[in-house]
Parts: C-alpha cells; sequence; structure tokens
C-alpha cells in the first residue's frame, strides 16, 4: 500500500513538474515571439501599413510629432497612390510629383514610392541676391536713349508656355524633378561634344564662368520678367559677363565639363532663384 501509495504519489508529483514545465515553455516562447514581433524596426525603409500601425499605438506621440523627413514605402497589394497619401497625410498629387508619376498613378506591388514632406532643395545658382529682382525697370530706363526693341515688350508680358527656344536639338535624357534625395533642376538633353548650344531667350549673360561645383563651365542669361536660363557642362563658354544676348544667339558648346560621364546640356529655367520646369516654357516637339 505504501509501496504502491508513494508510486502514485510519485507518478503525480512528476505529471505536475511537467505540466509546469510545459506551461512554463509556452509562456517563454509565446513571449519571444511577441517580442519579435514588436521590435519590427520602424518604417525608414519599406514599411509596411500593419508595422506603422503597431509603431503608431506604441510610440503615438513620437511617431505622428516627428514624421520622418525622409521614408521609402513600399507598395502593397490593393494600395492606391490616395490610399499612401492618406495613410500618410500628404496630398496624393505631392506624392505623384516627387516620384514623377503621372496620371492615371499606375504604381505596381513592391513599387518604392518616396514618402516625404520635405522637398529636396535646388542648388543655388552663383548669383547676388540682388539679381533677383526684376529687371523690367532698369532696362526700360536703359533702353530709353538707345532703339527700344519692340520684342521686350512682348517679354513683359510673361512667359507663357512655349515662350522660350531650345537651346539645343537632342533627346532629353533627363527630366527636372527628384533624383533620387536629390533635386534634378533643370533638364538634360543630350548632343555632341561642340554642339552649338543657343541662348533660348534674349537677355543679358550674368555668369560665364566654372567656379560653381558640379556644372563645370556654365552660362546664365537673364531674361525678362525674373527669368533665368542656365548652360553647363558646356565643353567651351562662348560669351562673357556683362553680354547681351539675341534669342537664338550661340553661347556655348555641348561639353562634360563638371559632374557629367557623358556629353549633354544641363538647361535649367528658374523664376528668381526658384528652378522650374524647363519643358513648361520650351515648345513642344
Ligand atoms: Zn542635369
Amino acid at each position: 500500500m505504501v509501496n504502491c501509495g508513494g508510486c502514485c504519489l510519485g507518478h503525480c508529483w512528476f505529471r505536475f513538474i511537467m505540466v509546469v514545465a510545459m506551461k512554463l515553455i509556452c509562456l517563454l516562447v509565446t513571449a519571444l515571439f511577441l517580442s519579435s514581433c514588436y521590435s519590427t524596426k520602424l518604417p525608414d525603409a519599406g514599411s509596411s501599413s500593419q508595422a506603422r500601425q503597431k509603431a503608431t499605438s506604441h510610440s503615438k506621440s513620437k511617431a505622428s510629432r516627428k514624421p520622418a523627413k525622409r521614408a521609402v514605402y513600399t507598395v502593397r497589394p490593393n494600395d492606391t497612390l490616395y490610399s499612401i497619401g492618406k495613410r500618410f497625410g500628404i496630398d496624393y498629387h505631392t506624392i505623384a510629383w516627387r516620384n514623377r508619376l503621372r496620371s492615371p498613378y499606375r504604381i505596381y506591388v513592391g513599387q518604392h514610392i518616396y514618402i516625404t514632406r520635405v522637398a529636396p532643395r535646388s542648388q543655388a545658382l552663383p548669383i547676388a541676391r540682388s539679381m533677383y529682382k526684376a529687371p523690367v525697370k532698369t532696362a526700360k530706363k536703359k533702353q530709353g536713349i538707345k532703339s527700344a526693341k519692340p520684342s521686350h515688350k512682348t517679354k513683359a508680358r510673361g512667359y507663357a508656355k512655349g515662350r522660350l527656344l531650345w537651346p539645343v536639338k537632342g533627346k532629353v535624357t533627363s527630366l527636372f524633378g527628384r533624383r533620387g534625395s536629390r533635386m534634378h533642376d533643370g533638364v538634360d538633353i543630350s548632343a555632341k561634344q561642340g554642339t552649338p548650344i543657343h541662348a533660348a531667350d534674349a537677355g543679358t549673360v550674368v555668369y560665364a564662368d566654372q567656379r560653381l561645383s558640379g556644372y563645370g563651365k556654365l552660362v546664365i542669361v537673364r531674361h525678362a520678367r525674373n527669368l533665368f536660363t542656365a548652360y553647363a557642362h558646356n565643353q567651351r563658354n562662348l560669351v562673357k559677363r556683362g553680354a547681351r544676348v539675341r534669342k537664338g544667339d550661340v553661347i556655348a558648346r555641348v561639353g562634360r565639363t563638371g559632374r557629367a560621364s557623358t556629353a549633354h546640356l544641363h538647361f535649367e529655367v528658374r523664376h528668381g532663384s526658384t528652378a522650374v520646369d524647363p519643358l513648361a516654357y520650351l515648345p513642344r516637339r
């Protein structure tokens, strides 16, 4: 009896220990699993909506107060540009613009979409701030004595679409807008070394040098209405600062000076210091 009782007791005791041990193991495994779930990194790259929701629910104040300045979102099934915009609190037009997406804004699963609230900055051109004033008045005064060209009056009305001249004949190889994390302030037009570069409109050369890093030999022309055009990576600059140029005048030759791997013209249009899309000012071709 005793033996039997002892045996029974020992058996029960062993079962009890086993059950407790199993429970402990289960708890440990669950804890490990949960901790691995919640250690999902914050979506600096390739965030999923679920990960984001968890992140926001745990550190709501941090995430909502300090949005990532630069983030890449990986498109998931059933995402639309609108739904992504809504999720991140950014107008989907802005996302479209920053990712160079055009209507109907098609996106595909796995595509990387830049989600950022801060647009990349344009590089400043080597022009004194004082130059960014509309030169209309001074131009009129100076021209009063000399022959007042009728073309100047038309310019004073503003720059409509297609107002400028294509500076070089060639294929556009890179558009204006975001290029990765940087801003591409102009368009690149492919052309052979030595191809003539024409002034996009009449104006005054305000810069002809190669001091600006990356641009190589650069010419900047100031036009009416506070509009500037810039021609970079030139093989040779054929004008000097202060020279007045007419629309179509050859002002430089295509090259690959500065940060350029192939011969092309980097062409910029600026309203004051703000870079604008040159294609909005060039005629369709
Ligand atoms: Zn360029």
